[in-house]
């Protein structure tokens, strides 16, 4: 708490580590990219240095995948993995408390709010676990105390984000 008693901007620190891992992944994706491509000229022109060319080709290929891993979308990717075996379509269902400026209707007791818990199910296509496409998506979203009576195990849950745990 601040001094003033306003709370903590944790979003805001949030915001910018997010940003620094944006900007940082796609610094490397770009890089990588390009090497790759000056990679191939090099093959295309000096065909008799093969070697050096696919180990530089590897080298930036590297480089290309940590970019895409650090970047927030390729890490939400890799943490919503399943298991590598996992081949095909599959599903997922997520869960997280809400806050909203319009008041949502509850799908359980058709009252309305503005906070609750939304349950988002996913179907999509998965290579060893990491989503590659989505199929399909859909949202369902609690009253407090639905979410409570419904799904009071998972309410609890810890490994929501400290941000949305507010209440
Ligand atoms: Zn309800």
């Amino acid at each position: 708490m601040n001094n003033d008693g306003s709370p903590i901007p944790i979003r805001g620190a949030d915001a910018i580590a997010r940003f620094v891992n944006t900007v940082g992944g796609w610094l490397l994706v770009f890089f990588g990219g390009l090497g790759l491509l000056s990679a191939v000229g090099h093959a295309i022109e000096r065909p008799g240095a093969l070697g050096i060319t696919l180990f530089m080709g590897f080298v930036w290929m590297l480089l290309l995948t940590v970019g895409l891993v650090v970047t927030p979308r390729g890490r939400e990717r890799l943490a919503r993995r399943g298991t590598p075996s996992e081949f095909g379509t599959a599903h997922r269902v997520d869960e997280r408390t809400i806050r909203t400026a319009r008041s949502f209707q509850c799908v359980s007791c058709d009252t309305d709010h503005q906070q609750g818990l939304e349950r988002r199910f996913t179907a999509m296509f998965v290579v060893a676990g990491i989503r590659v496409v989505t199929l399909h998506e859909n949202a369902n979203r609690y009253c407090p105390t639905c979410a409570l009576t419904e799904h009071s195990v998972k309410t609890g849950d810890s490994t929501a984000p400290a941000r949305t745990r507010e209440y």
